[in-house]
Formats: C-alpha cells, sequence, structure tokens
C-alpha cells in the first residue's frame, strides 16, 4: 500500500497532525512504538514515558508576543473548545479541558515588579500579586519563599487521554495506526525491524526523538531535545489550586546556551549546560499531582539519570514553595523534549530531502500544535500560509 502520507510518532503533535491530514482528503499511515489506544492512560511502572505522558497540560492562550503568536494563540483557544464538546458527543471521552488560574511564583530577594515587567509584552499581560493575594490563590504556598507572584487564566487539558481522543477520532475518519519501531528513513521510504513502508510524503513526529531518527538516517536537522524529570503522584487528599510554575524559567536559558556549538550534538556523551531545575506543579481532575521538573542537555537519548538524586531535588525544591507536597508519595519519571534554537517550531520540508516533513519543537507546543496541524494540512495542499512560511525547517541549515 502506498500512503499519501506517513506520520511518525503519535504523541499529540503527530496525532494531531494525523487527524487533521486525513480531515484533509490524504491517505494517511500514523505510526508509533507506543500502544496508547490500548494502554490508555494506565502507565504508572514504565520506564521511559512520552513527553505528551508526564506534561503539565498547560495551554498559555495569553502568552502571545506578536502576530503569529498571537494568531496560533486565538485559533487554538477555538481548536480546543470544539474538540472537547466534539470528542464529548462522539466518543463520550473527556479530554478534560478546563481554565485554571497560573502561578507564576517569584523568589523572595527578587524585586516584583522588574519581573512583572518582563511580562507586559505578552497578549494577555500577567497580573503582579502581592504575597498576601498570592497565598489567598493557593493556599499550599509558602509566603516565606515568594516576593510576590503573576496570574492569568490558563487552559488546559489532559494531554494523554486528548491524545487517544484524537487518534480514535483519526481511525474512525479512516487512517491507519501501526504500532511499530521506526529505524530510519529516505525519501518515500519509512524502515521498521519487520517493514518497509512505502509513502509520498512523511512527517517526522517524534517529539524529543526527532533528532535520532534523522541522525540515524544522516539527514542533519538542528532540532534538539531535553532530558526531564518530573515526580508523579498516586491521586492525592491535598487539593491544589493552581498551575505553578517560576516566573523565571531557567529552561529557555537552557535551550539558548546549549545549542551555541551545535557540534557538540553530534555525539553522545556531551552535555552543552548545566541540569537546571524549575520547580513548578500541576493537580489532574483524578487527584494526581505533577511535580517538575529537571531539564538536562544530555546528547545521549539513552543517558544513565541518577532518578534516585533527581527524586531527592525535586522534593527539596518543591518543598521549599509548596512544602505540603514534598513528602507525597510519588515516582520519578522521565523522558524527552523537543526544542529548538530560536525557540519556534520546526514545521515542514527538509531541503534536498524529497517528501520528508518534520512536525516538531515546539516551544509552548499544547498551544501551538493544533493550529499548526490544520495549516500543515492545507499548506501541504498547495495553500500559501505565511505562518508555516516562518517555520519551515530551512532556516536552521
Ligand atoms: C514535565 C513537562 C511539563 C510540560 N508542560 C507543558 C505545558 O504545560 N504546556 C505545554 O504546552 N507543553 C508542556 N510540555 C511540553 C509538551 O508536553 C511536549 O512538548 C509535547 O507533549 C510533545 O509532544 P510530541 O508529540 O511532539 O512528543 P512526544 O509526546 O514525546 O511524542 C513522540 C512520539 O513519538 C514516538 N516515537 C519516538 N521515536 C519513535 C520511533 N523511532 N518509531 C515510532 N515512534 C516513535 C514516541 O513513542 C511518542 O509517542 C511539558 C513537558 C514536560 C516534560
Amino acid at each position: 500500500m502506498m500512503y499519501d502520507w506517513i506520520v511518525i510518532g503519535a504523541g499529540i503533535a503527530g496525532a494531531t497532525l494525523g487527524y487533521e491530514l486525513i480531515k484533509a482528503g490524504f491517505s494517511v499511515l500514523l505510526i508509533d512504538k507506543n500502544n496508547y489506544v490500548e494502554s490508555g492512560t494506565n502507565s504508572i511502572n514504565k520506564i521511559n514515558y512520552t513527553a505528551t505522558e508526564l506534561s503539565y497540560g498547560g495551554l498559555a492562550f495569553w502568552s502571545g508576543t506578536n502576530q503569529l503568536t498571537n494568531q496560533l494563540c486565538q485559533e487554538s483557544r477555538i481548536y480546543y473548545q470544539n474538540i472537547s464538546s466534539l470528542f464529548k458527543e462522539q466518543f463520550h471521552l473527556e479530554i478534560e479541558y478546563r481554565e485554571l488560574d497560573l502561578l507564576l511564583t517569584i523568589p523572595s530577594q527578587t524585586n516584583p515588579e522588574l519581573i512583572a515587567k518582563n511580562y507586559t509584552h505578552f497578549l494577555t499581560p500577567p497580573q503582579l500579586l502581592n504575597i498576601p493575594q498570592a497565598c489567598e490563590l493557593e493556599p499550599l504556598l509558602n509566603p516565606y519563599s515568594i516576593s510576590g507572584a503573576l496570574t492569568v487564566k490558563h487552559g488546559h487539558i489532559h494531554p494523554q487521554k486528548a491524545t487517544i481522543a484524537l487518534i480514535k477520532a483519526f481511525i474512525q475518519a479512516g487512517g491507519e495506526l501501526q504500532i511499530d519501531q521506526v529505524t530510519k528513513i529516505a525519501p518515500h521510504q519509512v524502515t521498521t525491524p519487520t517493514q518497509n513502508y512505502i509513502t509520498t510524503n512523511m512527517a517526522i513526529a517524534a517529539g524529543g526523538f526527532t533528532r535520532y531518527i534523522l541522525q540515524q538516517s544522516h539527514i542533519p536537522l538542528k532540532i534538539y531535545f531535553t532530558h526531564a524529570e518530573i515526580l508523579q503522584t498516586p491521586p492525592v487528599d491535598i487539593q491544589l489550586h493552581t498551575l505553578i510554575m517560576p516566573a523565571n524559567l531557567q529552561r529557555f536559558n537552557l535551550e539558548r546556551q546549549s545549542t551555541l556549538t551545535d557540534t557538540l550534538w553530534l555525539e553522545p556523551g556531551n552535555e552543552p549546560f548545566p541540569a537546571i531545575l524549575d520547580p513548578g506543579a500541576v493537580q489532574f481532575c483524578d487527584r494526581t499531582i505533577r511535580i517538575g521538573q529537571i531539564s538536562r542537555t544530555l546528547t545521549d537519548i539513552n543517558a544513565d539519570i541518577n532518578l534516585t538524586e533527581s527524586e531527592q531535588r525535586l522534593r527539596q525544591h518543591i518543598g521549599e514553595i509548596l512544602p505540603a507536597l514534598a513528602k507525597l508519595p510519588a515516582t520519578c519519571q522521565r523522558c524527552l523534549v523537543a526544542f529548538s534554537r530560536d525557540n519556534l517550531p520546526v514545521v515542514g520540508n527538509i531541503p534536498g530531502q524529497e517528501g520528508i516533513y518534520v512536525f516538531s519543537g515546539f516551544s509552548n507546543p499544547l498551544v501551538y500544535i493544533p493550529p499548526l496541524a490544520e495549516r500543515f494540512s492545507h499548506w501541504v495542499k498547495g495553500n500559501e500560509d505565511e505562518i508555516i512560511n516562518q517555520l519551515l525547517p530551512q532556516r536552521l541549515v
């Protein structure tokens, strides 16, 4: 069978892209090494997770900073509203779309007004709160750990439930799902240990594994990945009222600094920039809590990470901000997260590689993925798209 499109990876990026391509009338095969439709969200004892499985699920519709990102934020809000009611009606599946208060903590001994200035250019600038106001919004907050906080309304979904619903909708619309591990790609050909799939086009939407798949196939592209570690609790009695993250995310600096020398990423065993920890937490509708997050730029996708040490660090850091969370029962879990050096998604065809496209490297991924998947599926039909034109891989060569 010759497909119009093969999409490699069925995390939230690949699942959304597959769904949009099938809606646009293409024949599509979605390939993933994991079967999410069968395993569902009950996968607590795995060793390696995907970014979608460990994500906080926050939708920063407020965070556009220019015409391009404002447009994507607005389209994304409408998309989630639509699929939330559509999937409820069609499959009785909840993606748990809701609105939460985001709380961006500002550490004690930091000037809150100065930090707030960094947020004035956003589509909806977060509001500055003093310490009592922040603690009123989030009673679990340690008032001595902050000098203030910023708050804004933040969308929220259960990313894995949304992904499973998207895959089901994709299959119902005529898409094919294959559980297989892609080892190599070449123009019009996707290879796994047991099969050679033939296709007109392919899109690599394999998140943090995108670079690895390309590298194995001798296709250079400056797309990168971090190793992320979090604590995942079972359902707990404690109630978090907000999604908490630091106002000064260190991850952005890590991404910038670690990509200054691309040659370090050409072989395993390097760490271009030291690990960082951005303490944060969110509680899902089933009362489980995710506590994060350590990010590391280890260039080996299978790098050894001591999860016992990571767990201690995460407990210590979250304990300073949210003391009640420090001793909760939890397991430490890890995954890979893709990123690009300019903080923008990498969407489009790879120069010189006929029919090979990338759909990865999203910053603010959960917001950008749906509008870009929709736009991508129209663009590959020949419709000009001024947003996709700005995200093409050729800018990274
Ligand atoms: C702790 C944490 C919190 C986050 N919080 C937020 C947030 O609040 N808001 C937000 O917008 N983003 C957040 N993110 C980021 C966001 O969740 C991810 O970037 C997004 O889920 C990535 O989706 P993806 O489909 O690109 O990648 P993934 O979910 O990693 O999916 C990649 C898929 O490719 C498959 N695959 C890989 N290699 C192969 C192969 N060789 N063959 C076949 N299949 C393969 C994998 O099995 C996987 O299913 C967070 C991430 C983390 C880690």
